[in-house]
């Protein structure tokens, strides 16, 4: 499996409605929109980004709208927010298991297939349960390498 960075995959706003429906969310236009972005590119993107690609078509819209968006989208567990760098958040909307590799030369950031079949490690016995983890690796991507 290639690593992806862009690829773009197209889920249908019925879709979108059913996954709000599902977690209890009114499905409103900013909620369609934001998590629509979400689901349909795969470049883990800040507030900023998804602000910037959304207002053209919503000229209404505001940063503070996705932000809040973002917030309550998390709280219902439809997308996930990424601790990678401490000044920009980035969001995920694809909830498959997988993990990342940040490029430290460009930023992007890259899924990578998760190999340990789902399985969360066990720390039971050191009265700890686990309920999600987030993996990132860090180093360069191929079009950094070559530059150097
Ligand atoms: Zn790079
Ligand atoms: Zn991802």
């Amino acid at each position: 499996m290639q690593a992806q960075r862009q690829r773009k995959v197209e889920v249908t706003t019925a879709e979108l409605s059913r996954r709000l429906l599902g977690a209890s969310l009114r499905p409103s236009m900013q909620r369609l929109a934001v998590l629509g972005d979400l689901c349909h590119h795969y470049d883990h993107p800040t507030v900023d980004t998804i602000y910037s690609r959304l207002h053209p078509q919503m000229p209404t819209l505001s940063k503070t709208t996705v932000y809040n968006t973002l917030r309550i989208l998390c709280e219902a567990g439809l997308v996930r927010s990424l601790n990678i760098e401490y000044a920009n958040q980035r969001f995920d909307g694809h909830l498959e298991p997988h993990d990342h590799f940040i490029c430290t030369g460009c930023g992007q950031v890259y899924d990578l297939p998760h190999n340990r079949a789902g399985r969360l490690p066990d720390f039971g016995d050191m009265g700890l349960h686990v309920e999600r983890e987030e993996i990132s690796y860090y180093g360069l991507c191929r079009e950094c390498q070559e530059k150097r």
